[in-house]
């Protein structure tokens, strides 16, 4: 793949300039070009200047459409919490698969999109005391984040031929739960490819005994924003680690189309590895590997992903895996496994 492609690229705190170095050397080891324009999150810079960069990084990210967001320390504020807000991100999209080589309290297998309404639900307001004796809070559900998230979810079955399961407790939380579901149908009968895919409901707590006893029933599940956060922690508990995941925020325009995608490692800066050459790139390497498929190239992205696969399948890994691999080692062995998928791939 020849053509060029810019990437806005947030820098953080922590290991993340670790992490930074190995994505950079990955994408320089990638047929094609990788230009990234960088905008320094790192905590020093933030204190100094916090409202001017934050509004550097959302135009960057409005300009080039992508964005790959290192970890930042949350000290006098949540750097995700203000990009989510400057940017409208509504739809959190995190794929969680079964790792080959790793070791795991469970023997299902798991590959599952789960796409999140990333705002409302219970989580916008921390409720409010009546009296001394009891306390309420106020539970949103936004049609217009629901029909995104919705149209979101379908494009990707579609895409990949898979089936799409909408999950909550609409029984019981008839009216807002329920508002869901009809959304979720009704965006299923108006966008043309959405007959494509097979769509059914569960309620939610079903689900999650359903998910564990017959994790192959389930391929893209389409949720509202708290019962989203549960059930990635679920998937990333039974896959093995809540440390391996990437996630993609979304925000959308007023036709459903995708206008910025930004791309993340779930886990922290992890303060008591930085600098060590101990961090493990495996979570941000997937997520540039779900960029590079959101940018339409295919040919890196899986490459890629079963590179980083190949290497831990074969038991390379870094010391939180029980590896004896470094940072950079490990990169390494990424890169040669990735030339090796992509040199297999020329061949067929
Ligand atoms: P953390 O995820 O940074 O670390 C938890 C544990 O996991 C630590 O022992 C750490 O060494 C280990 N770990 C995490 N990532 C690892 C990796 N890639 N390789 C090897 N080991 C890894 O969580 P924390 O300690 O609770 O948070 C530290 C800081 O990170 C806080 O300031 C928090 O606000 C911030 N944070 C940022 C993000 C983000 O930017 N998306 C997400 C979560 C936490």
């Amino acid at each position: 793949m020849s053509e060029r492609r810019e990437i806005t690229e947030l820098l953080g705190d922590g290991i993340a300039e670790e992490l930074r170095q190995s994505v950079r050397a990955v994408a320089e080891s990638l047929p094609g070009e990788h230009a990234f324009d960088t905008v320094d999150l790192a905590y020093e810079n933030r204190r100094k200047g916090a409202r001017l960069l934050y509004d550097q990084a959302a135009a960057s990210m409005r300009r080039t459409g992508v964005g790959i967001k290192y970890p930042t320390a949350t000290i006098d504020e949540s750097p995700n919490a203000v990009l989510r807000k400057l940017l409208k991100f509504s739809v959190i999209h995190r794929p969680v698969t079964t790792i080959p080589g790793l070791r795991t309290m469970f023997t299902g297998k798991l590959d599952l999109d789960i796409v999140r309404v990333a705002t409302g639900g219970t989580y916008d307001d921390p409720g409010q005391m009546i009296g001394d004796y009891a306390a309420a809070s106020l539970r949103v559900v936004d049609r217009k984040t629901c029909e995104q998230a919705a149209h979101y979810a379908f494009s990707i079955a579609a895409r990949d031929r898979k089936s799409l399961t909408s999950s909550s407790k609409y029984t019981i939380q008839r009216v807002t739960d329920g508002l869901f579901e009809d959304i979720v149908d009704e965006v299923a009968k108006e966008i043309a490819f959405a007959g494509q895919v097979e769509h059914r409901r569960e309620l939610f707590d079903a689900l999650l005994a359903k998910l564990v006893m017959a994790p192959e029933r389930f391929q893209v599940i389409l949720v509202l924003n708290e019962y989203g956060d549960f059930l990635s922690d679920l998937a990333s508990g039974l896959i093995g680690s809540l440390g391996l995941g990437a996630s993609v925020s979304l925000a959308f325009n007023e036709r459903g189309r995708v206008t910025v995608a930004m791309f993340d490692a779930i886990h922290g800066t992890a303060p008591d590895i930085a600098g060590q050459d101990k961090a493990n790139p495996t979570a941000i390497l997937r997520a540039f590997a779900m960029l590079l498929a959101h940018l339409g190239d295919s040919r890196n992205a899986n490459a890629l992903r079963r590179g980083l696969f190949d290497c831990l399948d074969a038991g390379e890994a870094t010391p939180d895996l029980g590896g004896k691999l470094g940072t950079k080692a490990f990169t390494g062995a990424v890169i040669g496994r990735t030339a090796e998928r992509l040199k297999e791939k020329a061949k067929t």
